[in-house]
């Protein structure tokens, strides 16, 4: 049970009528009112108002739906255990995020319980909404290869205006709040969370609540297992975590070690076993010391299931045995190393037959270089996991959850949003975009057609961070 269950709710004694100042700071650049715990004298333990809505996790998802809710009038209050918001965003696409995609539908999601899911979020915010949203907060951008596209500059500007977004939307911001428990109450939910300065806790309440706290992929900066937590708290079920878009291992005693820093384009194709069609991508291969990695590498990680090869062609829509039909006279290695590095082709091509005329090679040896290039087979060891993973396979199930509104089919008035639920992006853009459609999603269902709490959309804290 939460700690002040039996103390008065409502608005709470520092209620006044004027709506809270914003914080103005970085050249005039307004920030969500920031909420210190109550032992900074912001709040005295037990006085916390009820919010209509309290969005836990101020990431992509979470800044999105706040300030969407925000926008309809609803108080709302997001709690982020970082020091500021974001910062998953702000590392995202090697720090220039790669925000979307040209082309974004429900094939780019790895959903196993319904590849269909994403559908209907994904349709009310289509790439060229997101593009719109970015070129009004005055971000430059770019499209690269594949309809990837990315800011020019610095994705931590774009965490900076969606936190601007949320401040215009009027919600509060409570960061260094540490959020350890939900309880379900008669009118909404309560909240325990730890003020990660001070150690104190303390309770939240709202009318509706969503959960916007991510995965456990890439650790290092805050994110933890605390969503799939709570959900399965509120009985929702979890399907188990799996590092996703993560550099791939080879084992030790693999050929292809000596290749480090060899990049390529190339073509994938892995088995799947789930929908039992094979998958197949193209796009640039990198070989590290331990293995493979890239964008090639990153977005098969995604489907690749452990024990599985992985079917690699090193050149792509070019006719190997035709080459060497065409060049008798000269070497298989001499042929090929005008396309592919001399070093991958010692490690791939059958040594007996790399240095022997190609007029000399009966059909079946030309055929057995084509294929040791077309179709490598390259079994990784495992994957370099989660604290290399932009992101994690596994979370909420989404049966569990209406795709048109993402609010939970077993608790009304629980909204999951973004990474926490069991869907995935490949790498693209896909899992930015995720949060952006499912944050709009659960930002404009929540308590839609329900009276705003004025009182406490008007409770002021004495004192922001
Ligand atoms: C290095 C890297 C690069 C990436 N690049 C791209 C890219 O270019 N394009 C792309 O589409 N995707 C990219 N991704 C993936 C993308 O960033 C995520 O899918 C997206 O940020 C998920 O948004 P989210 O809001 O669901 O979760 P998050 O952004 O992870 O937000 C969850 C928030 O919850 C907070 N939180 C966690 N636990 C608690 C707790 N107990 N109490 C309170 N708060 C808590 C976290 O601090 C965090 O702020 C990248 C990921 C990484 C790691």
């Amino acid at each position: 049970m939460p700690k002040n269950s039996g103390k008065q709710r409502g608005p709470g004694p520092r209620a006044s009528s004027t709506p809270p100042a914003l914080r103005v700071s970085n050249g005039g650049v307004a920030r969500p009112h920031r909420i210190p715990g109550p032992e900074k004298g912001g709040w005295r333990a037990g006085d916390s108002p009820v919010f209509d809505v309290l969005v836990l996790g101020a990431g992509a998802a979470g800044l999105t739906c706040a300030a969407e809710a925000g926008r309809r009038g609803l108080s709302v209050l997001l709690l982020e255990r970082g020091p500021r918001p974001g910062r998953k965003l702000a590392v995202s696409g090697g720090g220039k995020a790669n925000f979307s995609n040209r082309s974004v539908t429900p094939g780019d999601y790895l959903c196993p319980r319904d590849p269909m899911f994403c559908r209907p979020a994904l349709e009310a915010l289509p790439p060229e909404a997101v593009v719109r949203r970015i070129r009004a907060r005055h971000l430059p951008m770019e499209e690269r290869d594949h309809g990837r596209l990315f800011l020019t500059v610095p994705a931590r500007r774009l965490a900076v205006a969606l936190e601007e977004d949320c401040a215009a939307a009027s919600c509060r911001l409570a960061c260094g709040t540490d959020v350890r428990a939900v309880h379900r109450e008669a009118d909404g939910f309560a909240v325990e969370a730890v003020d990660s300065a001070t150690g104190g806790s303390h309770i939240w309440r709202g009318r509706a609540l969503v959960l916007a706290l991510g995965s456990p992929a890439w650790p290092q900066i805050g994110a933890s297992l605390a969503g799939w937590r709570v959900a399965a708290s509120l009985g929702h079920r979890v399907a188990p975590a799996r590092p996703a878009l993560v550099p791939l291992c080879l084992p030790e005693d693999s050929g292809l070690h000596g290749l480090s820093g060899i990049s390529l384009p190339c073509r994938v194709t892995l088995p799947d076993t789930v929908a039992g069609c094979a998958r197949t991508f193209e796009d640039d291969l990198l070989f590290t010391h331990t293995g493979l990695s890239g964008p090639l590498a990153l977005t098969a990680s995604l489907f690749w299931r452990e024990g599985e090869p992985l079917e690699l062609d090193l050149l792509p829509g070019r006719d190997t045995e035709a080459l060497l039909d065409a060049s008798g006279s000269r070497t298989a290695r001499g042929i090929l190393r005008e396309l592919l590095p001399q070093r991958l082709l010692d490690a791939v091509l059958p040594a007996g037959l790399a240095r022997r005329k190609a007029a000399e090679l009966s059909r079946a040896a030309r055929r057995e270089i084509a294929s040791a290039i077309h179709s490598l087979n390259v079994t990784p060891a495992g994957t370099e996991g989660l604290d290399k993973a932009e992101a994690c396979a596994g979370g909420v199930d989404t049966a569990e959850v209406d795709p048109r509104t993402m609010e939970s089919r077993l608790v009304p008035g629980l909204f999951l949003i973004g990474e926490l639920l069991d869907v995935t992006g490949r790498l693209g853009g896909y899992n930015l975009h995720w949060a952006w459609a499912s944050g709009t999603a659960a930002g404009r269902a929540v308590l839609a057609g329900a009276q705003p709490l004025t009182g406490c959309k008007r409770a002021s804290p004495r004192r922001a961070r």
